[in-house]
């Protein structure tokens, strides 16, 4: 179609790459591909709470429900907020439910930003912060975090916020790195926010996937609480990504805003899925426990799996992904050696360049997902002992680690070894 038919916003935008790699994968191997690249778990979610939304559709749970979300489900996402933070919710002036974390992310920032005020964006970063600044006309600002342990220079992170930030997004633990963010550097985070008047976003979907350190909701830290959009969902805690339910948790001026924008975007998230929401969310300790004792085996199984391959993997401390560094494989970039995985191997994963502002950031890295069973993951490794190393290139470094000098010399080394 010509571009006169489409918005300048919508011309900044690309695909999104996480997607079209499960697009392809369908596409190359639809029988035998392995998906580790888009974030969704391939087994089952809990019976019971299948059983609870099978039963709100048979008892006709099936018009809209309020807008900002039902108050059982309001009620039970205070109750259990209440307990982690050690002090009372709102159900009825600060939770608003929306379709996903990634719809209550983008209603958040347009209820709260005007164009041209700018956000400070951790990178690597998860694709949708991008567009959406972009569909609220703000400014990303990117503050590097570094591997192997993905911290930041807080004199970056200092010198990142101008009299124009309004916001900063916040995203623990983190994907596609898998850090997870200390109390330090919250607190830091903090210190800025309030001196420059800004808004936290956090985005706290794999707050149940923490293997080393814990799990800090921003909003718990002095000063905190009035400035801070929680953001968190049910998607990834109890294997329903597609289910669209997340919420935000914030002020009470600042839900109604959000309400506002929610209810013009979706009116509202699926009415029966959100009495199951309230059910799961009712499931006790034991759940989350043996959750993470899950994926604390999928991610061990991974990790040195990947290293045997060829890979530098960067252990992850949350969440369910790996970052790894590819230039052992001796590829041009990150995107050509997806293609070949997609299209010779058989296995999809994403490319680094999607995480980062400038393809050439990301171009020694790809990231797996783990959400699998153990049966897929067995069939990833068997596919992993099959990718050929092109070449190896004599100046590349064992591990490519700490700096973006140290990057560069390892996406050189490889690019100079596909050209011969
Ligand atoms: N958050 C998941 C990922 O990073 C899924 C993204 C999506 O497709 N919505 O892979």
């Amino acid at each position: 179609m010509s571009p006169l038919y489409t918005s300048r916003k919508v011309e900044r935008f690309t695909e999104s790459v996480i997607r079209e790699m499960t697009r392809l994968i369908n596409q190359f191997h639809p029988d035998d591909g392995v998906n580790l690249a888009q974030g969704f778990p391939d087994f089952a979610a809990p019976r019971e709470i299948k059983e609870a939304a099978c039963a709100a559709i048979l008892d006709d749970v099936n018009q809209y429900a309020i807008t900002w979300g039902t108050a059982p489900l309001r009620n039970a996402i205070a109750r259990k907020t209440a307990q982690a933070w050690g002090r009372a919710i709102d159900p009825e002036r600060e939770i608003t439910v929306c379709c996903g974390a990634t719809e209550t992310m983008i209603a958040s920032i347009m209820a709260t930003l005007n164009p041209d005020d700018e956000v400070v964006i951790f990178s690597p970063f998860y694709e949708n912060y991008g567009p959406d600044c972009i569909l609220a006309g703000a400014r990303p600002r990117f503050v590097p975090l570094r591997a192997p342990d993905w911290t930041f220079d807080p004199d970056e992170l200092a010198a990142a916020f101008t009299p124009r930030t309004r916001g900063i997004i916040v995203n623990t633990p983190h994907n596609p790195t898998g850090k997870v963010f200390s109390r330090q550097e919250l607190e830091l985070i903090a210190s800025l926010c309030i001196r420059h008047d800004a808004l936290a976003f956090t985005d706290e979907i794999y707050e149940h996937m923490v293997y080393d350190g814990e799990h800090i909701s921003l909003a718990t830290l002095e000063g905190m609480a009035e400035r801070t959009i929680t953001i968190s969902g049910l998607s990834k805690t109890f294997s329903v990504t597609g289910w669209r339910l997340g919420y935000a948790i914030a002020p009470p001026a600042i839900s109604d805003a959000i309400r506002k924008v929610h209810d013009f975007l979706t009116v509202g998230a699926p009415h029966p899925l959100q009495a199951a929401a309230a059910v799961a969310l009712a499931l006790g300790d034991d759940y989350y426990a043996s959750l993470l004792s899950d994926y604390r085996a999928r991610r061990d199984y991974l990790v040195p799996r990947l290293a045997a391959a060829g890979f530098v993997p960067y252990q992850p401390a949350g969440a369910y992904y790996v970052m790894t560094d590819i230039s052992n494989f001796g590829f041009p970039d990150d995107v050509a050696f997806t293609r070949y995985l997609v299209k010779e191997i058989g296995l999809a994963v994403v490319p680094g360049s999607s995480f980062f502002p400038s393809p050439a950031e990301g171009a020694s890295f790809v990231r797996f997902a783990f959400p699998k069973k153990m049966s897929t993951l067995e069939r990833a490794a068997g596919l992993l002992a099959r990718i050929e190393r092109r070449c190896l290139p004599p100046t590349i470094p064992s591990v490519v680690r700490c700096t973006n000098t140290d990057i560069r010399v390892g996406i050189g080394g490889a690019r100079c070894c596909a050209k011969e």
